[in-house]
């Protein structure tokens, strides 16, 4: 059977391969467009998302979801997920043993959706997709990797914590959408942007 986001949705309710499981209300496996162009990847959810069974529904998703309608694009365009699809206990960085057991869902996101960008929000998506380093040195970048396009930046939960961060974080999504239309209209070099 050829695989779907909904047999991997489906999937992820039911998963146990991690301890992760036993404390969780809902699974979070992501949501939005099937055919998104862009795809962005955060840490793991929170409470609010833990609650709902849907990824950035908090604060930090109020913002992710404004600064992307800002930037020209609506939250339905996009898709939207993790690293790690259950709640840590107290909102606690997922373990290395936790992020593997999950890895196999988020790759079958990608190959299925096949996005032209995809946004790592943050640290533990850094760490996850491009082995991680400088965040401040990286962020607001285009980064070519094994034939995928992702643009770094910052978590929008750590804008919440440093508000000057806001106009950065802002500035990065009106500057991710810009090299998405760019990339996709073909008109300019990409270098530009490397
Ligand atoms: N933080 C994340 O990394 N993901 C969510 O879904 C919500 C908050």
């Amino acid at each position: 059977m050829a695989d779907t986001l909904e047999i991997i949705a489906e999937q992820v309710k039911k998963c146990a391969l991690c301890g992760l499981c036993e404390n969780r209300t809902n699974a979070v496996p992501g949501e939005g467009s099937s055919s998104a162009k862009l795809m962005f990847i955060g840490e793991a959810p929170g409470k609010n998302e833990d609650e709902q069974g849907r990824p950035f529904v908090g604060a930090a998703g109020k913002l992710l979801t404004e600064a992307l309608e800002e930037a020209g694009l609506a939250r339905e365009d996009v898709f939207i997920t993790n690293v790690v699809k259950c709640r840590p206990p107290d909102n606690r960085v997922p373990t290395d043993q936790e992020r593997e057991s999950c890895r196999q869902y988020l790759e079958r996101q990608i190959k299925l959706i096949n996005p032209r960008i995809i946004c790592i929000l943050g640290r533990t998506a850094y760490e996850a997709m491009l082995k991680g380093g400088s965040i401040t040195s990286n962020r607001g970048k285009l980064i070519r990797h094994e034939n995928r396009y992702y643009f770094l930046t910052v978590h929008p939960a750590a804008v919440i914590y440093n508000p000057q961060l806001k106009s950065v974080f802002r500035k990065d999504m009106v500057n991710l959408v810009d090299a998405l239309k760019k990339l996709e209209s073909k008109k300019s070099s990409l270098e530009d942007y490397l």
